[in-house]
């Protein structure tokens, strides 16, 4: 559909054609959505169940975001069904004041909590138990059981709020196969909620664009007026979407952009190219830019710098790009070509040792990642009492911090890190150190009989010096002598328990992998768009990770803000929209 009309309705004019405005409109809906996500999904749905024409479009092949492979687990609460019928009380004021408490901190002295935006967690803790029961409406099967504090982060201190949405029988993303069904409706996973979304979505008769990336987002003129659609591309065709009363941005946030994760991080170079949730989508901080080039302002950057959560994690598997811990690529999955290897699953960390691009250790290998605040972190647990941080016990875990160090040679970024193990160490793991579990043809994975041999075969797109081979000898060689002395001399590793001795000598992919973005575009309890004057941007919404002031884990949040977008944006009580 082509379509030509006048500036004051949203469309162009000549002074906005000298703006590039589109002349003519490929496509238009009331509400155009931008990412087929956990945000965007019920963003879609509640405005086109409203009476909305709404287009939704997804860069993917398939839609569902990072919450199709994500755990399932959605920490909603401030008093739902659930935690009712489990004597469970809960409710919007409890949970605000536990987002917001500033007395809450981790062992390694981080607050979760005190930088999130009250006006954001307002909104959050009002529209939490309506998100969870518009989701069990919409076909969502949650795993029946009481609420708990499994695979929480950053979800309040006083009750347990955590949902687990069953996997159900769709094919899974990971692997390509339906889960068993003796644990369909027991195991947790963002499959189930997010096919249970896309059925909702195509019933109510959202128009689902897949292969369709947001490019850009037209608005009057650059920096006023309303929002009048967006640019996508469409393997290789350029389209122009009018959005008659709104653009809601559910792009997924921006971890995997690295120019601009290094404004928060200027370690986060180039290397750290295993985002979590890639290859089935990206967080190219489309959407962010997007909204940044109409005068959009950015929010709470400090939740993307506090150590707590999964902002970046300690690798689950080696010998891979993608190994993020809590998932694992299969052959059968729909990107494997684009994942191209499971990885090694780590069951033990005694099993290896881990260096640097110079073959040197610098952090004890047990050690682990930030965490983050969850129902009953903190026990005694008063809000906003100073005793709480008195309470903990001062336990730094410093290992990403180590890794991403660097190498002292004034770049930026720690560079690479290689698990070095031996043949005995696959058999204890029971690895099998072979494609596709490891990542020879790209250069995550190398093997040699000797050690001097494996750090000259180092070489690899982001091996910027060579291993030098006498630095790795000498590595395990002290190594190896810690586990005859029974103590690590240089990072305490708690007696070190297996040489590496055997033949053949390994390899193996195990830098740091990204993920959560917690700071992202400013917006409003509506979720409208805010710009640098802090003034609403017409037209303009945001949730998820691409929308900042809200340090928490995933799903919760991006539901929610999509619900509350999905209304604000069609106008629906209580959210009627500037626009
Ligand atoms: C392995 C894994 C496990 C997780 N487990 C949990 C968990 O158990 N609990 C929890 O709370 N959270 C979990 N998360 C996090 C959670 O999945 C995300 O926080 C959540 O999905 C974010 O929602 P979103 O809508 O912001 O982004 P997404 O769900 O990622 O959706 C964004 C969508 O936008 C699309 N998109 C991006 N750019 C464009 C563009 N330019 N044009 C068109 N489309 C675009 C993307 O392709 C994607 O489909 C997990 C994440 C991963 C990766």
């Amino acid at each position: 559909m082509r379509d030509t009309a006048s500036a004051l309705d949203g469309s162009p004019s000549a002074g906005a054609q000298a703006l590039q405005i589109p002349g003519e409109w490929d496509r238009e809906a009331d509400i155009v959505v931008i990412g087929a996500g956990a945000t965007g999904l019920p963003a879609a749905i509640v405005a086109r169940e409203a009476g909305a024409s709404v287009i939704l479009v997804e860069v993917e092949r398939d839609i569902g975001g990072h919450a199709i492979i994500s755990g399932g687990n959605i920490p909603l609460g401030g008093g739902t069904s659930v935690q009712k019928k489990h004597g469970i009380e809960d409710s919007p004021d409890l949970l605000f004041r536990d987002l917001t408490d500033w007395s809450v901190v981790g062992p390694n002295g981080f607050p979760d909590y005190r930088y999130n935006d009250r006006e954001i967690i307002r909104a959050f803790a009002d529209n939490s138990a309506a998100t969870f029961e518009w989701l069990l409406a919409r076909g969502v099967v949650f795993v029946d059981k009481a609420p708990d504090a499994l695979g929480g982060n950053s979800v309040g201190n006083s009750v347990p709020r955590e949902m687990h949405c069953a996997v159900m029988d769709w094919p899974m993303a990971h692997n390509g196969e339906p889960a068993d069904p003796a644990v369909q409706r027991i195991r947790s996973s963002g499959n189930g909620m997010m096919r249970s979304l896309e059925v909702a979505a195509r019933k109510a008769g959202v128009q689902i664009l897949l292969e369709h990336r947001m490019t850009r987002i037209w608005r009057q003129t650059p920096n006023s007026g309303s929002v009048l659609g967006i640019a996508v591309d469409h393997m290789g065709a350029k389209l122009n979407i009018r959005a008659r009363k709104g653009v809601i941005i559910g792009t997924g946030g921006s971890t995997g952009n690295v120019n601009f994760r290094r404004m928060f991080d200027p370690r986060l170079t180039e290397e750290y190219c295993g985002l979590a949730g890639m290859p089935w989508s990206d967080q190219d901080a489309r959407g962010e830019l997007a909204a940044m080039a109409i005068g959009a302002s950015l929010w709470g950057f400090y939740n993307q710098t506090g150590e707590f959560g999964s902002n970046v994690t300690k690798p689950g598997s080696v010998g891979c790009q993608y190994n993020y811990r809590h998932l694992q690529w299969m052959p059968g999955s729909p990107v494997f070509d684009r994942a191209r290897a499971t990885g090694l699953r780590v069951a033990n960390w005694q099993d290896l040792i881990l260096v640097n691009m110079l073959g040197k250790r610098f952090y004890d290998e047990t050690g682990g990642q930030y965490i983050a605040n969850n129902y009953n972190s903190l026990d005694p647990y008063v809000q906003g009492s100073y005793l709480n941080a008195r309470n903990l016990t001062w336990n730094p875990n410093n290992f990403l911090n180590a890794a991403l160090a660097g190498i002292d040679d004034g770049h930026n970024g720690g560079g690479p890190i290689w698990a070095i193990f031996d043949s005995d160490a696959v058999a204890r793991e029971e690895w099998t150190p072979t494609p596709p579990y490891v990542d020879i043809a790209a250069g995550f994975f190398f093997a040699a009989n000797r050690l001097a041999d494996l750090a000259e075969k180092i070489v690899m797109k982001y091996q910027r010096v060579p291993m030098p081979p006498t630095n790795l000898e000498e590595t395990v060689a002290r190594y190896n002598s810690f586990v005859d002395s029974g103590a690590d001399e240089d990072f305490g590793k708690p007696t070190p328990m297996y040489k590496i001795a055997k033949p053949p000598f390994y390899a193996a992919w195990a830098t740091p992998v990204v993920h959560d973005t917690r700071a992202g575009l400013r917006i409003n309890a509506k979720c409208q768009v805010i710009d640098l004057n802090g003034e609403i941007i017409p037209g303009l919404y945001c949730g998820g990770e691409s929308a900042g002031g809200f340090s928490q884990h995933g799903l919760a949040r991006a539901a929610c803000q999509g619900y509350i977008a999905g209304n604000a944006a069609i106008g629906a009580p209580p959210f009627e929209s500037a626009v």
